[in-house]
């Protein structure tokens, strides 16, 4: 079955057109989106994939939020589309761009079921306990204050594909998943049912990211407003778009230009990946207490599948978990390993590249045919 899947971010669209019954990638590519430009982006999109409209079956959709609502994947109708509308509220930054997607799809390939696969799906299964904020329980019960967790796409995908590349027990196996890119965020993964993650109610809680300040004192918020006289609005494009690497840095939010700056001696450069990489750690360290254990650390995202610094730092502050890092493999990524980057073990570490579109694609062949 030959699949178009599109995974539409707020700073990229990245599509494919993928072939389910091999598992392959027919055609693929990524629009970068300058300023908020999803519709010519979209344009493009249509543009190129026109030529293969008559051996497509169905188009997947990574939605961002799917809220409680949502569980698994859905085949997209006007129930469906009403209800992605409502949790725009949500996620300001993407619903909207994924609606904008669905209607221009829809219009152009009129003919073509759409299936929505949702990002915080695969973090549904988390348990109250690692859910609930401890905040009055009517917040959740009448405004959907939770921890909802965020690239469930990717942490699914890396997790399943681990359990077969290292034979680790489907009913038990403990897997930390970490997606490093321009966001970032961990997940605990119990024999496949994701029981913790690191990001929250927003893509904002947890690790430093890219931009983003990851955990900081909820205070803050009232301090910022009081010294600096910031309103909200003004606090979190702070928290989103000034801080992390780049506020730490004061040079950049890019882990491989901060990198060459820390090679040539660059102070802030340093501090920044030395934070990046201590958060990272004592986050993985505790999704032990999820999982009762640890058998494998996955590294995936950007600086996960390629930044051999990163991954030797964490792996160092993981050595009283019984990490050894196998430097020769690590340089290599583990390219020629299987991915795998430590010696020894349990537990192990490796790098497996992601592969939204692939899972999108799936998914989407899978709702099809139940
Ligand atoms: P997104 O979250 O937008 O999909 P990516 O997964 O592509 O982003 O990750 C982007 C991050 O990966 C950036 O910080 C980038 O600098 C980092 N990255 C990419 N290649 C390398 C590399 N060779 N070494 C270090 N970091 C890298």
């Amino acid at each position: 079955m030959q699949i178009l899947a599109i995974n539409c971010g707020s700073s990229s669209l990245k599509f494919a057109i993928v072939d389910t019954t091999e598992g392959r990638h027919l055609l693929g590519g990524l629009e970068e989106l300058g300023g908020s430009n999803h519709a010519r982006a979209l344009d493009a999109v249509l543009a190129r994939v026109e030529a293969e409209r008559g051996s497509l079956a169905a188009i997947g959709h990574r939605v961002v939020h799917g809220g409680e609502a949502f569980r698994a994947s859905v085949r997209i109708d006007a129930r469906v589309l009403k209800n992605i509308e409502a949790l725009c509220d949500l996620a300001p930054l993407h619903n909207p761009a994924n609606l904008l997607a669905i209607r221009r799809l829809r219009t152009a390939f009129p003919e073509l079921p759409q299936v929505a696969v949702f990002d915080t799906a695969f973090h549904q299964s988390l348990p109250p306990h690692a859910y609930l904020y401890a905040l009055p329980r009517s917040l959740h019960r009448d405004h959907g204050i939770r921890r909802y967790g965020f690239h469930g796409t990717s942490h699914r995908y890396v997790a399943e594909e681990a359990t077969g590349r290292f034979d680790l027990c489907p009913e038990n196996g403990r897997i930390v998943t970490a997606h490093l890119g321009n966001g970032c965020s961990t997940a605990a993964v119990l024999g496949g049912r994701c029981v913790d993650t690191s990001m929250g109610f927003s893509p904002l809680e947890g690790l430093v990211m890219g931009t983003r300040s990851g955990d900081v004192d909820p205070g803050l918020h009232h301090f910022l407003g009081r010294r600096l006289q910031l309103d909200p609005d003004a606090i979190s494009d702070l928290l989103n778009r000034k801080s992390g690497l780049l506020g730490l840095s004061e040079l950049s939010g890019d882990m491989r230009e901060l990198e060459r700056a820390e090679t040539e001696g660059h102070e802030g450069a340093a501090l920044a990946i030395e934070i990046f990489c201590y958060r990272l750690a004592g986050q993985i360290a505790r999704h032990l207490v999820a999982l009762g254990g640890l058998d494998a650390l996955i590294l995936t995202g950007g600086i996960g599948e390629n930044s051999s610094r990163v991954r030797g730092r964490v792996m160092e502050w993981l050595a009283p978990l019984g990490f050894e890092l196998d430097a020769e493999k690590n340089a290599r990524h583990g390219s020629d390993s299987g991915g795998r980057i430590s010696c020894g073990g349990p537990p192990l570490a490796a790098v497996i590249s992601t592969d939204e579109e692939r899972l999108i694609a799936s998914e989407t062949a899978a709702v099809l045919i139940n």
